[in-house]
């Protein structure tokens, strides 16, 4: 009888090695959504031996037009439990741990370091505190890291090789301000694109377990309804003064925990995000403009204050800080932070 393998080792480059090689791998995914979720399903597939799924959410309805992990009747489930079932249930022969968790700077080495260290990691979150967090993470312990991104019709990846390749703050200083990028749940998410993206992620961490000189240094990117496609090549991109590869400053890595934990108000059932950076000023105009189709809002000088659609009600502040109501979990306040301010 063939392997389930067998359509994938008769490939070039593949074989016994290849195949060893990936079963041995250990890969993180952080984020188990858009991108997470055509990315472990692949990985799944070619018989990565240990899969780790990293999510804080739940399944929501709106989450099915493009995870394509999950069925109906996951709704209110952990992605990551719900997408772990799945995942064992397309290859018994792996293993795969769940792990429902918000991946924030006190959290974040604790997952990354828990045994087996990861041979690579997915960055497939929704938001730039996490992402340049996995990047500090990442380049602070030389671990090969798997950037994607993706909004409305256009997504872009970039596959981050510690010390051989540029970090995400060679080419991006900065996380840009809160309310200033677009997000999938104001802007939307064209499912194709998303799944390009995670397809590339899949590609490029099955490169890096089995033939790394396979790999290009470039960033590709996508806009699956203008109908372009282009790639950069990044060789000689490396920034030598970059804060995170050259001058090893892992700022968002370091945040100290008080900055960056949410308290929860005793009494209010409501959490309050911190800023994400120190002297953040947001343009309350602009963003109550980009929120008016998703709640009702009343804006003032310091703050813009109301309702979501849903009836979850939500203050946000001119210095960057949230009040998330209708809750006391600080990892479902992110995330509503992370959808409707964007950061
Ligand atoms: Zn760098």
């Amino acid at each position: 009888m063939q392997s389930r393998y067998h359509r994938q080792s008769i490939l070039p480059g593949f074989g016994p090695a290849a195949e060893g090689a990936l079963a041995r791998a250990h890969v993180m995914v952080v984020g188990a959504g858009a991108l997470g979720c055509p990315a472990l399903d692949l990985l799944a597939r070619a018989g990565v031996g240990r899969l780790s799924v990293i999510d804080r959410d739940t399944v929501e309805l709106t989450n099915l037009q493009r995870q394509t992990l999950y069925s109906q009747h996951d709704v209110g489930q952990p992605k990551a439990e719900a997408a772990s079932a799945r995942l064992r249930a397309v290859n018994d022969a792996i293993a795969v741990d769940a792990i429902v968790e918000d991946f924030t700077p006190y959290a974040a080495e604790p997952i990354l370091l828990a045994h087996p260290r990861p041979s690579v990691v997915l960055d497939c979150t929704d938001n730039f505190q996490t992402r340049y967090l996995l990047n500090d993470a990442c380049v602070k312990h030389g671990i090969p890291l798997v950037y994607g991104g993706a909004v409305g019709t256009a997504g872009m990846q970039l596959t981050i090789r510690p010390g051989l390749t540029p970090c995400l703050r060679c080419l991006y200083p900065d996380a840009p301000q809160p309310g200033v990028a677009p997000t999938c749940d104001t802007a939307g998410i064209f499912a194709p694109v998303s799944a390009i993206i995670g397809c590339t992620q899949a590609a490029d961490a099955i490169k890096l377990l089995v033939d790394p000189g396979a790999l290009s240094a470039s960033m590709l990117s996508f806009d699956l309804w203008a109908n372009r496609r282009a790639r950069m090549d990044l060789s000689g991109a490396m920034d030598p003064k970059c804060p995170c590869c050259a001058r090893r400053e892992f700022a968002f890595l370091d945040a100290s925990e008080s900055s960056t934990e949410c308290t929860v108000l005793c009494g209010r059932n409501a959490v309050q995000v911190p800023s994400p950076a120190r002297g953040t000023q947001l343009n309350l105009a602009d963003l109550a403009t980009r929120l008016a189709p998703h709640g009702r809002f009343a804006t003032s000088t310091t703050t813009l204050a109301g309702k979501l659609t849903d009836g979850r009600p939500l203050t946000i502040f001119a210095d960057g800080r949230a009040i998330v109501g209708q809750t006391t979990d600080p990892a479902t306040a992110r995330a509503v932070y992370a959808r409707y301010v964007g950061s």
